[in-house]
């Protein structure tokens, strides 16, 4: 590692194992946490590795040669993923997004679709099911990812500009490739696609409008774009609030050029705040964590590359769910559904968090070192 590297490891490790009462309910799917909210989004990172070294995510001087990801032994198990999101969605989980690192590098990944797409809420509904992926093996897997029982996709990109994506990538991957994923994603019968922009201010602001021309002109509403402040997540970004490019400016830069007027949430907890182009070709997404957080109705939870589940993205500490999931009570049997189920209703009902919230009143305690979001993914 390099001398300006900060050891992540330890902080991975900062997770207890969770409490099994023994008198708990079985899952009502009503459950809430401190402030009301209840249990409805689980993300799910299937792995810590990426082929991208974004300086937003993971900068290079960081995430470099040296640096030590996850061990295979350490990764859950297809299967132990999806016990995992049958006990979530007992307690109420509707959507599950596959993220990470770059969730395609993960080998297999089709079957820990069809694996998932098996699933069914309490009320015998199917779970949302949808992946983020920076889109650079999409016209290879899309069709594959699509059969096995995928709905939908989000693509990141973050500029039109062949230059300015290989800098912001920072592996020199070209634009025209993910441009291509997108287009396999579209023929393989995904039934909504989206596309993530990160914007920062000074680097990639004057892409914005060349990113929404492109796709009202090509796509229509088949695509929805999606703009998200660079936000502080984990600890080796350089986050600085001068480059984030607060969306109500974003929307007034896009507004002058293509008249646009606020559309109703879908539902409640959603993070982008829609409008839709005037002249109807399609809508664009608002995500303002660092100028309007969201934290109110935040109903997401995280599971990490390893298994440990987080209730914030901002969190320092998670709590060890490979360790039920894998483990033994004390008399030596295997924790059951019930008793795993048990326990993260009492994890949730204990959640307080509420980071960005606290972040904008200027009242965040001093703390511990936030997890990366490679790590707990997006
Ligand atoms: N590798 C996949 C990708 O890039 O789509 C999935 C994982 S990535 C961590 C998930 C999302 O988080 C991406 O859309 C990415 O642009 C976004 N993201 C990562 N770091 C961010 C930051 N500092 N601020 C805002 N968004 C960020
Ligand atoms: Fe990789 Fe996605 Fe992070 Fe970029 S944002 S480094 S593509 S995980
Ligand atoms: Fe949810 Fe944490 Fe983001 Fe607030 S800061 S919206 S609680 S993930």
């Amino acid at each position: 590692m390099g001398d300006n590297v900060i050891p992540l490891a330890d902080l991975r490790y900062l997770a207890p194992v969770p409490v099994v009462p023994t008198d708990a309910a079985a899952p009502s799917g009503l459950l809430a946490d401190l402030r009301g909210r209840p249990l409805r989004d689980l993300r799910i990172s299937v792995t810590d590795r990426c082929n991208f070294r974004c300086s937003y995510c993971m900068p290079k001087e960081v995430f470099d040669r040296d640096y030590q990801f996850l061990p295979q032994s350490s990764l859950l198990s297809f299967e132990e993923i999806t016990r995992a999101a049958r006990l979530f969605a007992a307690h109420g989980v509707q959507k599950l997004r596959l993220t990470g690192g770059e969730p395609l590098l993960r080998k297999h990944l089709e079957r820990l679709i069809e694996m998932l797409a098996a699933l069914r809420t309490p009320d015998g509904v199917p779970l949302d099911l949808t992946l983020t992926t920076n889109g650079s093996l999409l016209t290879r897997k899309a069709q594959a990812l699509a059969n096995a029982g995928l709905q939908r996709i989000t693509v990141s990109l973050d500029a039109l500009d062949d230059a300015i994506f290989r800098r912001m990538n920072d592996v020199d991957f070209p634009v025209a490739d993910v441009l291509a994923g997108i287009d396999a994603a579209l023929a393989a019968g995904l039934r909504s696609v989206k596309v993530n922009m990160v914007v920062k201010r000074g680097t990639n602001e004057q892409e914005v409008l060349p990113m929404a021309r492109h796709f009202r002109d090509r796509y229509g509403p088949a695509v929805t774009l999606r703009f998200i402040e660079f936000m502080d997540v984990g600890a080796t970004n350089g986050w600085r609030m001068d480059e984030v490019l607060p969306s109500a400016e974003l929307q007034r830069r896009i507004h002058e050029v293509f008249a646009l007027a606020p559309l109703q949430a879908a539902q409640p907890g959603e993070t982008a705040e829609r409008w839709r182009y005037q002249d109807g070709r399609g809508e664009i997404g608002l995500i303002s964590s660092v100028t309007q957080p969201f934290c109110g109705d935040c109903n997401r939870a995280r599971l990490s590359t390893e298994g440990k589940l987080y209730l914030c993205l901002f969190a320092s500490r998670g709590h060890d769910l490979r360790a039920l999931l894998r483990g033994q009570g004390p008399d030596g049997h295997a924790w059951t559904d019930a008793e795993i189920a048990a326990a993260l209703g009492l994890i949730w009902a204990q959640r307080d968090d509420r980071y960005s919230e606290l972040r904008s009143a200027g009242t965040l305690p001093a703390g511990e070192r936030r997890v990366e979001m490679h790590y707990i993914g997006g």
